[in-house]
């Protein structure tokens, strides 16, 4: 049984959960009727349930990043972002954006925050894909934006390549306002800082507002999570 982060999202349906390209492929051969791909369930309306299979693809065995060359990097887009980063620093390279958390696949469209920032698809330079007829394709550039946020309509993404940039450090700044105060400043906040958004608090009168900014301060000791 396939539950999203909640749990108000649910099916029966059974989910299969192959590695690699070719373990995509050849259970996709093997399967009769409506297939979905999921991530890691963190979406919260029904994206998945109502297919006769879900498919959740595994990162395949090894390293999640196979090849960097200058800002491109290619990688396994069934791998958790938190594994993407972590290894493309070790090249000294990171996404250019990130959302609130790490856990989702990078084929699943996430987007961060920042005015200037793209989200994480359109950096999207090539992709790999195993399609609906079971062939797997290397999908042409003209065709990519087709792609970016697709949310498996048109096949399984199993490799991805990227546009990333040199690795940086943030400084995260969270507070609590009323809400009229950040309703009434956002878009300076927008302005301001590289990252900006809020929460509104139901029936509290107030939200909670992160900023993130570029630093050249070592990384310190991560604050509690106050979530
Ligand atoms: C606490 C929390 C915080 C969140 N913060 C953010 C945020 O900051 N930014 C943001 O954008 N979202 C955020 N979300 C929403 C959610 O994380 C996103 O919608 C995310 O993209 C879902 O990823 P997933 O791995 O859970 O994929 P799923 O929900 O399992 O699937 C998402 C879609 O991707 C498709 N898909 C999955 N794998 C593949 C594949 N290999 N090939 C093709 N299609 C595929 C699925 O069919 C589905 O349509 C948050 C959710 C939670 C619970």
């Amino acid at each position: 049984m396939l539950s999203n982060w909640s749990g108000h999202q649910t099916c029966d349906t059974p989910v299969l959960r192959p590695v690699g390209t070719e373990g995509v492929r050849s259970m996709m051969r093997q399967t009769a009727g409506s297939l979905r791909p999921a991530g890691t369930g963190h979406s919260f309306t029904p994206l998945v349930p109502g297919a006769d299979t879900v498919v959740a693809p595994m990162p395949r065995y090894g390293p999640p990043v196979s090849a960097i060359s200058g800002a491109l990097a290619r990688v396994d887009a069934n791998a958790p972002l938190h594994a993407l980063s972590k290894a493309l620093d070790g090249s000294g390279r990171a996404f250019r954006n990130l959302g609130d958390i790490n856990v989702q696949t990078l084929a699943t469209a996430t987007h961060g925050t920042g005015a200037t920032l793209p989200c994480l698809s359109a950096e999207i330079t090539a992709a790999q894909l195993v399609t609906a007829d079971r062939e797997v394709v290397e999908v042409p550039s003209e065709d990519l934006p087709g792609v970016w946020v697709a949310l498996g309509l048109l096949g399984i993404l199993t490799e991805i390549e990227i546009t990333t940039v040199p690795a940086y450090n943030l400084r995260r700044r969270v507070g609590f306002k009323p809400v009229a105060d950040l309703m009434g400043t956002m878009q300076d906040k927008w302005a301001d800082h590289r990252n900006y958004e809020f929460f509104v608090l139901p029936h509290s009168g107030k939200g909670v507002a992160i900023a993130h900014d570029l630093s050249t301060d070592p990384p310190g000791k991560a604050p509690m999570d106050l979530d």
